[in-house]
């Protein structure tokens, strides 16, 4: 189960020998940064100053970081050593990695299965070995989806905590940048090294990590009863009963708008893409194709410059933006928005953290989800928490059966804004207590 079989990386660095090696010469000296040797992906829409950043996309097949992300900047200080780029849906749009431009990436536990996506490659690296950890982006359920469908840990931090500088834009309101890892003490430890406020990033802010004590748990059964597999529901229940045996007290909650939360983010989420991808014209940036007049140039570089799932984003974005429709749809999308921070403010006035299953399934195969609207809908428990702003950590609960392959799925872990410390004393006992 190696790289050439998986695909996760669009490229290797080639001065990866060297930086290994300078790293173990800082190590042995005894200096070094706290990730001084380990090897980490990176997400292909994390910009790395000199390397090609495409963002799986054709539009940017050509195009070279002229800076350096703030989270590089940060690996960099403490230390780390970058492996390389690993693929992902074309400008994070998708859940299967199946949109990049530059082919697929497989499931390693399942080569005819999905890695989840958009950040499939960096799930899929940390998964076969191919890194010790690495980094995603996080819109709709971009990392901790691809987490659940791989085996592992994957940590949506609060929106803001980590800056967005360098970081590909698709939807601004809603985008963040976390670690997929192999253990929670990992994603904690990436997560303390890139969190921060940021002068570049005005939305930024400074979280702390805090060590709380977690008693009760929040379960929204009645967003539970429809479309999620049986023996994924079963794993759930499993995981609540170790958690309750262990001491935690479980508590049934009402989300009364979480049912919109869905249809919400695919207006949000499209009307900010599609503002954001309105720069790439082909003279700023990327593929350029020449026209006979200047709006010809405009539609053939875009229109043969960016794939499926991106146009009809921005088909959709750009008509729920349009007078007329603002109203009727991006307004009515961003005062559901309020009511379901509302919402779980009030839940988490009785309860610490929440919980669900990172998604209804395990992973798909391959083409198995070409209906868009029946892709959308792996992002059902993960888009709530990018509405909100609020933190969610995804960790493994166990395997389900699918055709003879043992398939992962995760437990979702939901904490109020700057709620990380929750997170990972709750994630901690889910690998303590929880049998997988
Ligand atoms: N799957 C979701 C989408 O397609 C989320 C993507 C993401 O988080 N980047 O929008």
């Amino acid at each position: 189960k190696n790289e050439s079989a998986v695909g996760a990386y669009l490229e290797v660095f080639d001065s990866l020998r060297e930086n290994a090696k300078v790293s173990d010469e800082k190590r042995q000296k005894g200096e070094g940064g706290v990730l001084c040797g380990i090897p980490l992906a990176i997400k292909d829409n994390i910009l790395m100053k000199g390397n090609l950043s495409t963002a799986g996309s054709k539009m940017l097949e050509q195009y070279r970081a002229p800076f350096n992300a703030t989270v590089i900047e940060k690996l960099n200080d403490a230390g780390a050593v970058i492996v390389g780029r690993t693929n992902l849906d074309e400008f994070a749009m998708g859940s299967s990695t199946e949109n990049s431009a530059f082919g697929t990436t497989k499931n390693p536990i399942d080569f005819s299965r999905v890695p989840g996506g958009s950040s499939g490659g960096s799930a899929a690296a940390v998964a076969y070995g191919g890194a010790l950890a690495a980094l995603g982006s996080d819109t709709g359920g971009s990392i901790r989806q691809p987490a659940s469908f791989c085996g592992i840990v994957g940590l949506k931090p609060t929106y803001g905590s980590v800056s967005r500088y360098g970081l590909t834009a698709m939807g601004s309101s809603l985008d963040v940048i976390g670690p997929l890892t192999q253990s929670v003490a990992d994603a904690e430890l990436l997560y303390r090294v890139i969190m921060g406020k940021d002068p570049h990033d005005a939305t930024s802010l400074d979280c702390r990590v805090e060590e709380k004590s977690v008693r009760t748990i929040g379960v929204p059964r009645h967003f539970l009863e429809e479309g999620v597999d049986s023996d994924v529901l079963k794993h759930f229940d499993n995981a609540l009963e170790s958690l309750r045996n262990a001491g935690y007290v479980i508590k049934d909650i009402v989300l009364p708008n979480i049912k919109y939360a869905l249809a919400a983010y695919y207006i949000v989420m499209p009307a900010e893409a599609s503002t954001n991808l309105s720069r790439f014209d082909g003279v700023k940036y990327g593929y350029h194709e020449e026209g006979k007049t200047l709006l010809e140039d405009y539609m053939l570089s875009r229109g043969l410059g960016f794939g499926k799932e991106v146009k009809r984003r921005i088909l959709v974005g750009t008509y729920v933006l349009s007078s007329g429709y603002y109203d009727a749809y991006y307004i009515k999308a961003q005062a559901l928005r309020s009511a379901l921070r509302e919402d779980f403010m009030q839940a988490f006035s009785d309860v610490d953290v929440m919980m669900t299953p990172t998604t209804p399934t395990p992973a798909f195969r391959f083409g198995e989800k070409n209906a868009p609207l029946s892709m959308y809908l792996a992002d059902i428990f993960t888009v709530p928490s990018n509405l909100t702003g609020m933190p969610a950590l995804s960790v493994p609960m166990g395997d389900v059966e699918r055709e003879g392959s043992m398939l992962p799925v995760g437990l979702q872990i939901m904490a109020p804004h700057c709620g990380e410390g929750e997170l990972f004393t709750v994630g901690k006992d889910v690998e303590k207590f929880v049998r997988v």
